[in-house]
């Protein structure tokens, strides 16, 4: 009975002491070692398929080498060539907004932050915009949108990536498609009030624009680029997020005085 109490004693310290936040190397350690979490990558392959704007070049890829050599070793290589506005890409506040940043040139601290997925996609058609209304329903759920945050708008739209006509509203191409695109995005009331009220990054969306296909006029992107807040735009996989408490990493390839630029996205989803 003597040796109860130290036993009681240590247990209860071992207990106390597991209830302890670890230390933050660990938990910065569990984001890399996929412990603590998960990584969700929200890029579409670069490939034939891939959703280019109707006037721009797509995506190619021309074999270089694929197989054995003389010298008795395997060895591939390709060459590739594509607009900077196609699949999953970045626009550079430059884009829209003469002397703004060019896409090497928005820092990293510009493309990290945390994750706020606002879904339409229940009543999103080809024409809609996502609306203030619908920020502040996930504000009421989550509280005011982080600031540095990533606002990334899930309309539904990547369900039909595969699909080209069904994703842009038509199967032309050239600039006599243009006026015939249709598919979700930003409504410019709700540019305004995030670059008045609120102190997010970014704006990723899963259609080919911020703005939705119907604007002639591109006005989300430039009130947003104007106050170098960037797009992402063909964002993949936006259903694999929670609304709240994930974290986005965006890295677009650094194309020196860029408009914009392939880009890979992923997301880190701690365990809750
Ligand atoms: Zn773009």
């Amino acid at each position: 009975m003597k040796r109860l109490v130290p036993v009681a004693l240590l247990v209860a310290a071992v207990m106390a002491a597991c209830k302890q936040t670890p230390p933050a190397s660990s938990a910065v350690a569990g984001v890399f070692d996929g412990t603590s979490g998960q990584w969700v990558d929200l890029t579409y392959p670069f490939n034939e398929q891939s959703i280019y704007w109707p006037t721009a070049r797509r995506f190619e890829l021309d074999t270089v080498s694929y197989g054995m050599t003389e010298g008795g070793w395997f060895y591939a290589a390709f060459d590739f060539a594509a607009a900077e506005h196609g699949g999953t890409h970045m626009d550079a506040p430059i884009h829209f907004a003469e002397g703004h940043l060019t896409v090497d040139r928005v820092p990293l601290a510009g493309l990290i932050g945390p994750g706020a997925v606002v879904d339409v996609s229940e009543r999103a058609d080809a024409d809609y915009m996502v609306s203030v209304n619908d920020l502040q329903a996930w504000e009421g759920r989550h509280g005011e949108l982080p600031n540095g945050g990533i606002l990334l708008l899930r309309t539904g739209w990547g369900s039909r990536y595969g699909d080209r006509t069904a994703y842009l509203g038509t199967d032309l191409t050239g600039p006599e498609a243009v006026p015939q695109l249709h598919f979700p995005g930003l409504d410019p009331e709700v540019a305004r009030w995030l670059v008045a009220e609120r102190g997010i990054l970014a704006v990723g969306i899963d259609t080919p624009s911020i703005d939705r296909g119907q604007s002639t006029t591109f006005d989300s992107h430039r009130i947003l680029y104007a106050e170098n807040i960037v797009g992402f735009e063909n964002v993949a996989n936006l259903d694999l997020l929670p609304e709240a408490g994930s974290y986005v990493v965006a890295l677009p390839m650094k194309i020196q005085g860029g408009s914009g630029a392939p880009l890979r996205i992923v997301a880190f989803i701690p365990h809750s």
